[in-house]
């Protein structure tokens, strides 16, 4: 885990983590850094629908495509916590279906997932340009919304062993704690998930969501080698990354991530 950094000057640039250096490839995890936004939404919050003012989130969208020029068709959901994946294209890329994961194999089409807490997923299978997104919060990872992801990257003509995939920064360990109840649920419901929870204090249990999906994504096809972990716990590190349980569980803005190929 990453240190807490203090905020500094420096925060005011965007912030944009990224796991792969493939040229060709048009990712990256956005802070909450460098945006125009103010109170729960400051700054770069890149959501229209979580009640911030629109001016203030265009203006994140100019700042935001400056530095990043190759975002420009970006699909977007109504993400709802389900397990539920579209496959996007050009024609259908503005919609904002109702889900959690979107895939595509169009290059040009980029992919958009809103996260603060919840883990956010990238995937690619370079060789034949195809990518995928999804959002992982508690009850997707339990609905096994990495596998609905890859087999839907599958469907596309993509290869499990050949996808690789990124996860950003979520919750961790050190801060996700939830009812003993739901630990056990975990460890019922899902393969493995006993070994990524701890004790808690009476009546709760921490989960480590990133290493659930993890698991996962192995299961479903992937190479333990090409799934990457980026990016601190943003409880942790709420002054970079908007975290719905440092907000004390109100409303925040929420960072966007994001992956597809170039046109
Ligand atoms: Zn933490």
């Amino acid at each position: 885990m990453e240190a807490h950094t203090e905020s500094s000057p420096a925060s005011s640039a965007v912030e944009i983590l990224r796991a792969w250096p493939d040229a060709a490839l048009c990712h990256g995890f956005i802070g909450r850094t460098g945006g125009v936004s103010t109170g729960a939404f400051a700054s770069m919050n890149l959501s229209y629908w979580v009640g911030d003012d629109e001016r203030a989130v265009d203006a994140n969208w100019e700042r935001l495509r400056r530095e990043a020029p190759d975002l420009k068709l970006v699909a977007r959901l109504n993400q709802v916590h389900g397990d539920v994946i579209h496959a996007a294209t050009r024609d259908t890329a503005t919609l904002r279906p109702a889900g959690d994961g979107l895939v595509t194999a169009e290059p040009g089409v980029i992919l958009g997932i809103y996260t603060a807490d919840c883990v956010p997923a990238l995937m690619v299978d370079s060789k034949r340009k195809i990518a995928g997104a999804f959002h992982g919060g508690w009850r997707g990872v339990i609905a096994d919304i990495a596998g609905a992801g890859v087999r839907a990257m599958v469907k596309l003509g993509a290869r499990a062993s050949d996808i690789h995939a990124a996860m950003g920064p979520s919750i961790g360990l050190c801060c996700f704690e939830v009812d003993a109840e739901l630990g056990d649920r975990f460890a019922r419901e899902i393969a493995g998930a006993r070994s990524h929870t701890r004790a808690g204090r009476p009546g709760k249990a921490f989960i480590d969501l990133r290493a659930v999906v993890r698991d996962q994504l192995e299961r479903a096809g992937l190479a333990a080698a090409n799934i990457a972990s980026v990016g601190p716990c943003t409880r942790c590190a709420s002054d970079r990354f908007f975290s719905r349980r440092a907000a004390g569980g109100m409303t925040t803005g929420l960072q966007m991530s994001y992956v597809g190929f170039d046109a």
